[in-house]
């Protein structure tokens, strides 16, 4: 059989050490769709790489196998995060992969249907905080502290390592790094090991990190006490990679900025609709970003020629979101004439 998870793939530049074994779904070799409809709008060649194609349906897999592999080679017992859905999901799969205990701390009543669901199957135990995102990542920090578990949050190391692999992958596929990334923002991991991953491969893509309005630290300097968005994967008001994140941001010649729900809405219906690629609403920012302020560049730099706009997530992740954007279902006798007229009709 071909070796096609991450570790299997790209061990020699990942920092595990030699014993470690191999916790893995196969994650990664995610599509990478090419859209000329988006390009056209955009006013450049224009790529998705579609990272709800990973095993729990989000790029988080890429560092989780990273991290648990690490843990399991390290012989914790148990791991734990701190979670606004996706990392929860992972984190559950990749224990019961691995035969570790998980506990996951999500914010109650915050959390996408599907990412509930994932975390439940898979054995973890799942905590509701009444509090938000940044809440349950300071108590899960004391925790790991305090008792022998190993937290999996983007604050680990490991999980950089692994998700910076989503940037080796372009660079294959496109036979070069694209001229630009555009990526939303939450926690601010994912922009990190991109641009470590880039950097490892002497590329300097533009960065283009887009924000939700209603929690845009990065944008206005300072942390949002209640952050609130719709794109509830991104709901962080005090990213734990705040300053790693800006540097590689502004090392890179881009910039971050907002996009309002609004916004980013009509970029994942459009997605779903145009394109045929249903992301949850976190991951069409990054598309309502470049919708909304187009590939500014510095003065003087030439403008970027191919983009690459990462979905971090599924659609099927949040089907509320879905079904509250999309047209009603059609109710129908059982008649042929019947049906003709529901078809047909306009
Ligand atoms: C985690 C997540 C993000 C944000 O990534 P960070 O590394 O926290 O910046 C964006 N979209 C989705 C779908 C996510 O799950």
């Amino acid at each position: 059989m071909p070796e096609r998870g991450l570790i299997e793939r790209y061990r020699d530049r990942l920092n595990l050490e030699p014993d470690d074994p191999i916790v893995s779904l196969q994650e990664g070799t995610t599509p990478l769709i090419p859209s000329p409809h988006l390009s056209n709008r955009v006013g450049a060649e224009v790529f998705l790489k579609f990272e709800g194609a990973n095993p729990t349906g989000s790029f988080k897999d890429r560092g989780m196998t990273v991290a648990v592999s690490r843990a399991k080679g390290r012989g914790v017992q148990a791991v734990i995060c701190a979670s606004t859905g996706n990392t929860a999901a992972s984190c559950a799969a990749y224990a019961a992969r691995a035969g570790l205990r998980g506990a996951v701390i999500v914010p109650e009543g915050k959390i996408a249907i599907g990412k509930l669901a994932q975390a439940l199957i898979h054995g973890a135990r799942v905590v509701a905080l009444k509090g938000n995102f940044d809440d349950a990542l300071r108590i899960v920090r004391e925790l790991s502290q305090k008792h022998p578990i190993e937290l999996v949050n983007s604050v680990n190391p490991y999980r950089i390592e692994g998700q910076k692999t989503g940037a080796f992958e372009l660079i294959d596929e496109l036979g070069k790094a694209p001229d630009a990334l555009a990526i939303p923002v939450g926690n601010a991991g994912n922009v990190t090991a991109y641009w470590r991953g880039f950097q490892e491969m002497g590329a300097s893509p533009i960065l283009y990190g887009f924000q939700a309005a209603g929690a845009a630290p990065l944008v206005t300097g300072k942390p949002v006490e209640k952050p609130e968005t719709i794109a509830s994967a991104i709901r962080i008001g005090n990213p734990a990679r705040w300053e790693e994140a800006m540097s590689a941001v502004t090392t890179s010649r881009g910039r971050i900025a907002a996009v309002t729900d609004a916004q980013i809405i009509d970029a994942y219906h459009y997605l779903a609709s145009c394109v045929g690629v249903f992301c949850e609403p976190a991951s069409a920012a990054s598309v309502a970003g470049l919708l909304a302020h187009g590939l500014p560049t510095v003065e003087g730099d030439p403008k970027p020629e191919t983009v690459v706009a990462v979905l971090t997530g599924h659609g099927l992740k949040d089907p509320d979101t879905a079904l509250g954007k999309a047209p009603a279902v059609i109710s129908c006798e059982n008649d042929l004439s019947a049906v003709e007229r529901a078809v047909f009709s306009d």
